[in-house]
């Protein structure tokens, strides 16, 4: 089925404006609190947020075979679970419904008072019910870097690292949207020289720049999902911030890998940009040496040019950037990640979020966590409004931007704005 809604040279009835992540070639889908408190599935166009069980409802999609309540609940699980194919046909729909000459619905006041709102009167919530989330470390420079400081800076990867995207799971019960505060964590540290630890808050928290990818119901238990058909199973994008308390992490991440210094909260964006919106930004990922044993060789163009950042609003207002990377740099591609889950047999359902890991550049302006900014708090990186930081501060709200761009089209993510509130007193 053709992807009709990519095409460069359409245009809107809405309006969109100049510099926009979502003309009417991305569509993305989301969840949203409408101003009359009723929860519903949608999409966006510029400024406008499209109330798709609206329009359903009032029969915009009677060609498609689609349940009726597919798009009036409160996640995009069912939705998702109807596979690639629906997808498709309900994003080509929406693009031929919003096509500057369409009448459709763009002669149809009346329509357009129920569907249509602007992004101040509705409150984005979480997309999906996530039941489970992974979290990679796929970017060889961040795996290179901290592999530097926390070990030999001459064996700075592990033996196992260019054989196999290593992950964990992660816990998906403090995944939440962006604009919910994030509250330094409290937690046991080892104090430098010291031989037992401290219980506090946090000193060192950190975010992580990610892209995480949400799943369809992909295979049943014990049956691994092929290279070449995994990205058939990804429903789309979000960015993705994966606090990070390090000092929690560094005292307890022995010998089992991540657990309190991770899972007080990870924050997404809230729409989720298809792949099939993303199809036109495909580049190929780094050239991979050793060659990948066969379940994980892939063929194709398997990465995509996403221009990440990442900024710091200060209480003063002023914002300052701190890092600007790319989602191409990741080494294993969420192709090989995924069919590395399940090469075990391991299940992936409808909702799954399978985060990159932290994706650093090469430079150190491209650098995607203060641990690797600040050099392990070695240097102290210097904000527009007059301060320095090592890590985070209370108060402070981290920024987090994606978009591609091709022959005048820019497909965005939007952003996770996140405030840190002071730890509780315990
Ligand atoms: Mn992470």
């Amino acid at each position: 089925m053709p992807l009709k809604a990519n095409d460069p040279s359409l245009t809107s009835w809405l309006p969109v404006p100049e510099n926009s992540d979502f003309p009417i070639q991305n569509i993305p889908f989301g969840v949203f609190l409408t101003r009359d408190d009723i929860i519903t599935i949608g999409t966006r166009i510029g400024d406008h947020a499209i109330d798709l069980g609206a329009l359903h409802q009032l029969g915009y999609f009677r060609d498609i075979p689609l349940t009726d309540d597919i798009f009036l609940q409160d996640t995009l699980n069912d939705f998702i679970s109807d596979g690639k194919k629906t997808w498709r046909l309900v994003r080509n729909r929406i693009s031929e419904l919003f096509q500057k000459n369409n009448q459709e619905l763009q002669k149809n006041q009346e329509h357009q008072k129920i569907v249509l709102f602007t992004m101040d009167e509705i409150e984005m919530q979480l997309p999906v019910q996530i039941g489970d989330y992974t979290d990679f470390y796929s970017s060889k420079e961040h795996a290179t870097n901290v592999g530097k400081m926390f070990r030999d800076p001459d064996n700075a990867l592990l033996p196992n690292w260019l054989h196999l995207p290593v992950g964990y799971h992660g816990r998906s019960s403090t995944i939440i949207p962006s604009g919910t505060p994030v509250r330094r964590p409290n937690g046991q540290t080892l104090p430098k020289g010291a031989d037992k630890p401290v219980f506090g808050p946090s000193r060192l928290l950190d975010f992580e720049l990610e892209m995480a990818f949400i799943t369809t119901d992909a295979n049943a238990l014990g049956e691994p999902i092929k290279i070449d058909e995994a990205e058939d199973y990804i429903f789309g994008l979000v960015l993705f911030n994966d606090w990070s308390a390090r000092d929690l992490q560094k005292w307890e991440y022995v010998p089992l890998g991540p657990f309190l210094g991770k899972n007080f909260a990870s924050s997404i964006s809230p729409w989720i940009v298809t792949l099939d919106a993303l199809e036109p930004f495909r580049v190929a990922s780094p050239k991979q040496d050793p060659h990948p044993l066969p379940y994980l060789a892939q063929k194709g163009k398997k990465s995509f040019d996403i221009h990440l950042e990442v900024d710091i609003r200060t209480e003063d207002g002023s914002q300052t950037t701190l890092s600007r990377t790319n989602f191409k740099y990741m080494y294993w591609t969420m192709a090989q990640q995924l069919a590395h889950h399940t090469i075990n047999g391991c299940k992936v359902n409808s909702g799954d979020m399978l985060g990159s890991g932290t994706i650093s550049g090469p430079t150190p302006d491209s650098y995607g966590s203060m641990l690797e900014l600040s050099w392990q708090g070695t240097k102290e990186i210097p904000l527009a409004d007059g301060t320095t930081r090592k890590f985070l501060k209370d108060h402070d709200t981290v920024v987090m931007k994606g978009y591609c761009s091709r022959d005048g089209v820019r497909i965005g993510f939007g952003e996770i704005s996140t405030k840190i509130l002071p730890a509780l007193e315990l």
